[in-house]
């Protein structure tokens, strides 16, 4: 047995394969990070006295969660845009270290950033200088011109994201193009805008956005960089339709998505990423500009009147929470609000996990306690399945590990 190695004994098992709990299980990790036994304690192979020992207490434990779609460099989306625009980037960027950790204590391990976040945040949490999820990174979004992308107001004036790689790009070659530089600046994964949005300026949820030949021209691309995937931000029916048709491995939000659009999606095996906790929280009036509010409050409707159907036709649905536009933190919320929409229980734990992990392309490292994959568990102080709801508030979480390494420990005070 190598030193450096972490056995979690004595919790009921959820291994994320889909099966149910086991009783008296645990998850012994390696000093490498990674997985070397999961099962039955009566089943432990091997003599682990060298081993750093935690009894769970008959709590559950779990993979990881993973959030599909964050913004953790958001610090605080409700804010007054007028009111952002005045802080310094370096104090918007330093506050991604505030998102990472409560994000990371969430129980979340793994995190798909949609864009804000860039190659150096990712880096800093790799390198340890601050605790916080594994990071797929978008870097910016790639949007048409007067886009959900593009913030500039009539008046010239641009309160938009201040990124050093722009995303707006109109045509196939400059789309192209634009997924290029995203790739030069480190994105794992390519984000583009298929409809308007909520929170831009000039445009609704259901304009569309860029055309199903410039998404097919990024899907292209990305694709021919071993295989990375493209994510639509895409509301509105047509830019749905336009965006599954162009190739996209997953429609985040999706409100508006209907039955043709759904079987398209069933073909094809395209994720539905429905981020119900933004579709559920309506922003504070005070706060937010009227023109957003009120475009939030109609399509948080539209939502609950066409995602149920979606979620239980059977296509691949992944948990993204929007964290960034909703706090950093009560990430699992997207569980509850899942079970709330007609998922099964086991199926959105799934969505949170092995489901997730495969869009990420990510099968092979996280998503179940699997034998090699990254030591990367949580354990809860309720069922996760019959006390989903529970799982909002952090404090349920009561321990996480990601790469064999312990960042929350509530169990040591009991
Ligand atoms: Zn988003």
């Amino acid at each position: 047995m190598t030193a450096g190695a972490l056995l979690l004994e004595h919790g009921t098992l959820i291994e994320g394969l889909g099966s149910p709990a086991s009783v008296d299980g645990g998850v012994l990790v390696g000093a490498d990070g990674r997985i070397q036994w999961a099962g039955a304690m009566t089943e432990l192979p091997l003599n682990a006295s060298s081993v750093d020992r935690i009894d769970v207490q008959g709590n559950w434990i779990l993979p990881g969660f993973i959030d599909t779609h964050v913004h953790l460099s958001n610090a605080d989306a409700q804010r007054d845009p007028f009111q952002r625009a005045t802080l310094p980037t370096s104090f918007l960027n330093l506050s991604l270290v505030t998102s990472a950790r409560a994000t990371l204590h969430a129980g979340v391990t793994t995190v798909r950033d949609l864009g804000g976040a860039d190659l150096g945040m990712k880096m800093a949490i790799d390198q340890g200088i601050i605790d916080g999820p594994r990071m797929l990174i978008a870097v910016t979004p790639i949007s048409a011109t007067g886009g959900h992308g593009d913030s500039r107001y009539p008046s010239g004036l641009d309160l938009g994201f201040r990124s050093t790689y722009p995303g707006l790009a109109d045509g196939e070659v400059e789309c192209r193009k634009r997924t290029r530089e995203m790739l030069r600046a480190g994105a794992d994964v390519i984000k583009i805008h298929a409809t308007g949005g909520v929170w831009s300026p000039r445009d609704q949820p259901d304009d569309e956005g860029l055309t199903i030949a410039e998404i097919a021209a990024v899907v292209d691309e990305a694709n021919r960089h071993r295989g990375k995937r493209v994510a639509a931000h895409a509301q509105g029916r047509g830019g749905i339709s336009n965006a599954v048709l162009g190739g996209v491995a997953s429609v985040e939000h999706g409100y508006q998505i209907d039955s043709v659009t759904v079987e398209e999606m069933l073909k094809r095996g395209t994720y539905l990423v429905p981020t119900l906790t933004t579709a559920t929280t309506a922003p504070d009036r005070a706060v937010v500009p009227l023109v957003s509010y009120e475009k939030k409050m109609k399509w948080m409707e539209i939502a609950q009147e066409c995602l149920p159907t979606a979620l239980t036709s059977g296509v691949k649905i992944a948990m993204g929470t929007d964290s960034g536009v909703v706090a950093h933190g009560r990430n699992l919320t997207e569980l509850r609000r899942l079970v709330e929409f007609g998922v099964d229980p086991m199926e959105a734990l799934l969505a949170g996990t092995r489901y997730a992990a495969d869009l990420l392309d990510l099968s092979d490292d996280v998503g179940s306690l699997s034998v090699g994959k990254f030591g990367d568990v949580v354990v809860t102080d309720c069922d996760p399945v019959v006390d989903i709801a529970k799982l909002e508030q952090s404090e349920h979480v009561v321990l996480v590990v990601k790469g064999g390494t312990v960042y929350k420990n509530l169990l040591s005070d009991a």
